[in-house]
């Protein structure tokens, strides 16, 4: 972090926080600037934000609790990015972002204003002045295989213009808490919805995979042990306050997708489907799929990573797309011409490294249509069985366009908020669950219940169906 002493001239008493800062980098009056330039770039990258009732909603608690900062030079705007992932940020210029799936795990309004007051004080207390100059674009693909960076992997890490915020500091995270947790006690919430979102992201990201996702929430915003309870001790400062409106809340979200939504395509057990863009594929079993904005990507837990993606290419021929614009005129050993389900492919593999570990990469370009491939690029560990590598080998020779009664069995699976009836228990509530895995655990994590904890009959839960 660079002093104020030598630059007085670029030093600012910051209205939120109190403290100097050093600001040269980004005067307030560029911040909107910046901001319009990156929140573009978001919209390139996720596509199409949702609009309807639930953007209408996001926008009215917004600012609500954007009325109760220090910064009224700001115009705050509030975007739902239509994604499974569990996901909040904000860009300079007032731009915030939340993710469907962040707001399907939400339980209250109080909750939703907590991860918003987060966001604004990320902007109020201009953190993202001293995090601009390392950059914002990378991205789910290139977090990926760019772990695969080094050695000639490193060659084929720059998958696209995908985008990545980078993480803030712990002491940026807590200062943001106690900001939220200020903007939403004057905003009239329960100053406690910042913790109880927290302990929901904290059980979220344990249940998913060890909080081991790519792009998810603590990736950008770090969890700390301390975290959730510094921020219930914040909040006990705050006069008390149970305006939570968890009804009013889940009336809301009542019916919202949950998970992938059919133009984003689907992971159902071991295989992939994508309706609107006409295919599916199969990973290894015990795989787990993620879906991200442009690509989709299978973790086994012995470490093989499979990365899908679909590219445009000037090649007439997948050999020379494969040799020429793929790898750039690298050379990766022997490049070969192979043939997926009737479309013309091409393959080849090299030595790699991935985090440290030798890898054989292997890559796979299929011209599902002229001009477009669609390409497998699989990272596997050098200790793999003979019999997983012919795994490997059907995940290739598993692309083809979806059937027409596949098209019509697949659906989005929604949000659905039942009243308990008398006599309900956690687990006839959780057998209501259409998830993969466990169903009970599934149900506490996405009503923010403790395993022990009881339902309540007459009181409304959020099922998956
Ligand atoms: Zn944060």
């Amino acid at each position: 972090m660079l002093g104020c002493t030598a630059f007085i001239s670029a030093c600012t008493t910051n209205a939120a926080t109190g403290e100097k800062q050093f600001t040269a980098f980004m005067p307030a009056s560029s911040e909107a600037q910046v901001g319009a330039t990156e929140h573009a770039k978001v919209e390139a990258q996720f596509g199409k934000f949702m609009t309807g009732p639930i953007a209408t909603y996001v926008n009215k608690v917004g600012q609500r609790v954007a009325a109760n900062t220090e910064r009224k030079d700001v115009q705050y705007k509030f975007y739902v990015l239509d994604t499974p992932m569990v996901n909040a940020f904000a860009l300079p210029g007032g731009y915030t972002y939340f993710s469907r799936g962040l707001l399907t795990l939400a339980n209250s309004e109080a909750e939703l204003a907590g991860v918003i007051g987060h966001e604004i004080g990320h902007i109020t207390a201009r953190h993202a002045a001293s995090r601009m100059s390392q950059g914002l674009v990378a991205g789910l693909g290139a977090a990926v295989i760019g772990a695969a960076a080094g050695g000639s992997a490193g060659k084929v890490a720059n998958l696209g213009s995908n985008l990545y915020i980078s993480s803030y500091s712990r002491g940026q995270e807590s200062q943001s808490d106690e900001l939220g947790i200020r903007y939403i006690s004057r905003a009239g919430y329960d100053p406690m919805g910042v913790t109880k979102f927290l302990s929901s992201l904290d059980a979220q990201s344990k249940m998913e995979n060890g909080g081991k996702t790519n792009f998810s929430y603590f990736s950008t915003h770090p969890l700390t042990a301390s975290r959730v309870q510094e921020a219930r001790v914040e909040a006990a400062k705050y006069p008390a306050n149970n305006n939570e409106s968890r009804a009013a809340y889940l009336n809301q979200i009542n019916g919202l997708v949950y998970g992938d939504s059919p133009d984003q395509g689907f992971a159902r057990g071991n295989k992939f489907y994508h309706p609107a863009m006409d295919f599916t594929f199969s990973v290894p079993n015990g795989s787990k799929i993620t879906n991200g904005t442009s690509s989709v990507v299978a973790q086994h837990p012995n470490g093989t990573v499979i990365v899908f993606d679909a590219g445009k290419g000037k090649s007439s021929d997948p050999l020379t797309f494969l040799k020429n614009e793929w790898l750039k005129g690298e050379n990766a050993g022997g490049v070969e011409s192979i043939t997926v389900n009737g479309k013309r492919a091409a393959t080849t593999a090299f030595e790699g490294n991935v985090q440290g570990k030798a890898v054989t990469v292997r890559l796979v370009a299929v011209e599902w249509s002229p001009g477009t491939y669609y390409r497998f690029q699989m990272a596997i560990p050098k200790a793999v069985p003979a019999a997983f590598m012919s795994e490997l080998k059907t995940t290739t020779y598993s692309l083809r366009p979806m059937t027409g009664s596949e098209k019509a069995s697949i659906e989005a699976k929604k949000i659905r908020v039942l009243v308990a009836p008398a006599g309900s228990t956690v687990d006839s509530m959780a057998a209501k669950m259409n998830v993969d895995g466990d169903k009970t655990e599934h149900f506490l994590v996405l009503n923010g219940m403790a395993r022990n904890q009881k339902v309540i009959a007459g009181q409304p839960y959020k099922i998956v169906m």
